[in-house]
């Protein structure tokens, strides 16, 4: 029995892996659970979880809660009680499924403690990629990839890399693939956060739509397989079928294909080596056929090739690029800003901001300070 905790349990992947844990009550216990403010949803997992701890970050949330829960559930406030159930003695594996660079901390807790990391929050990665795996290495834990495509590398690199040439990411191009630019200037934010695979939080789905999902998701890739960014390429694949391939220099190429269903994902995260009963359908390729490919348009998604040049640049570039983008999204969800104004605000702050190489945590979280007072800034200005 392996006691889990979910950091950010009220979300879209928190939601699919306790969906999983559901059906293989033999095997996993929810031992925590974590969310922000979303005290009636926690309220219907602890009835049907029973979880021994609860975080809720939000205070006043976590007063409420308190009322309506039994006994058997200790319920903890604040930011800092993250790292309490992501390094607790008891918990064997923890999802780190916070949406945000608010998640690096409790990621980067687990890894300390030696834990199973299963690493859906990628900002972790992106703004302290060489700390994070540091970080796993030196204190033993395990790091399980739990985002479709660095899964399926993770699973077609199982026999190792010998002869390894190129990794290359799978995106479906989002809801805007056909769109010509014209048309992006006046994209709601509905319209934005409706994928056509993958059901997922607004942030990320978003981040689909500018592309940016895919240039994050480069630099998580860079890190977790420790592969040169010209080595890393994108194709995009409308039908989100295959998730992934690696290319090797006999000529041939491996790929993990299934239906777009994060909980494919996670349950191999959870059961891993061992493949478990997810309630995903197997795969039917005749009524997903004709499968197509096509090269990124970067002129178009200009996200995907502020990525690209970040990971290049190293250094804070890449904590800067996500903080702008962070910001910009939800500026954008609020209806604040244009959805092609993203990238140009992104851009603006990766020019603003100076380029440093330090990598301490403390460097880490003052630059994505800064970055987001830039790019607050910028809009002020711009809009
Ligand atoms: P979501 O918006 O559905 O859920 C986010 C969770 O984070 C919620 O439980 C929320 O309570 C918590 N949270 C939000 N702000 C917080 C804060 N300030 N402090 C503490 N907790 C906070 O997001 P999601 O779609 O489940 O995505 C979660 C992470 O997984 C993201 O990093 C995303 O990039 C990654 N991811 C998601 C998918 C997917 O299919 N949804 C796929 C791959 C990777
Ligand atoms: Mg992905």
């Amino acid at each position: 029995m392996k006691n889990i905790t979910i950091l950010g349990a009220t979300g879209s992947i928190g939601n699919n892996t306790l969906s999983v844990a559901s059906l293989h009550p033999d095997k996993f216990n929810i031992f925590a659970l974590s969310a922000n403010t979303n005290w009636r949803k926690m309220q219907t997992l602890c009835e049907k979880f029973q979880p021994n701890i609860v975080v809720m970050v939000d205070k006043k949330a976590a007063r409420i809660l308190s009322k309506f829960v039994g006994n058997k559930t200790q319920i903890l406030h604040g930011i800092d009680a993250l790292n309490i159930i992501a390094a607790h003695n008891e918990t064997d594996y923890v999802m780190a499924a916070i949406v945000g660079s608010v998640g690096m901390a409790s990621s980067l807790s687990a890894a300390k403690a030696g834990k199973r990391i299963m690493l859906a929050n990628k900002e972790s990665l992106v703004l302290a990629g060489d700390l994070f795996m540091q970080t796993v290495r030196d204190n033993n834990a395990e790091l399980i990839p739990v985002d479709s495509e660095h899964s399926a590398i993770f699973q077609c690199l199982q026999s190792g890399k010998s002869g390894l040439t190129k990794i290359q990411l799978t995106a479906s191009g989002g809801p805007f693939l056909h769109t010509s630019i014209e048309k992006l200037q006046n994209i709601t934010p509905d319209e934005a956060c409706d994928h056509p695979n993958w059901s997922m939080g607004r942030k990320i789905s978003v981040d689909s739509a500018t592309m940016m999902n895919k240039g994050l998701e480069i630099i998580e890739a860079h890190y977790l397989f420790n592969i040169p960014a010209k080595n890393i390429d994108v194709v995009i694949h409308p039908q989100s079928i295959i998730h992934s391939s690696v290319y090797y220099e006999d000529g041939s190429t491996l790929s993990q294909l299934g239906n777009p269903d994060m909980r494919t994902v996670i349950s191999y995260a959870m059961s891993y080596p061992d493949k478990i009963f997810s309630g995903v359908e197997s795969l039917d390729l005749v009524s997903n056929s004709p499968l197509e490919f096509y090269a990124p348009d970067l002129n178009k998604f200009a996200c995907l090739n502020q990525a690209f040049e970040a990971l290049k640049q190293g250094g804070n570039a890449m904590g800067t690029l996500n903080a702008a983008n962070e910001v910009a999204v939800e500026y954008f969800l609020n209806n604040q800003i244009s959805f092609l104004d993203i990238a140009k605000i992104i851009q603006y702050t990766l020019g603003t901001i100076q380029h440093t190489n330090a990598s301490s945590l403390e460097a880490i979280v003052a630059n994505d300070k800064i970055a987001r007072k830039t790019t607050h800034e910028i809009i002020k200005r711009y809009v």
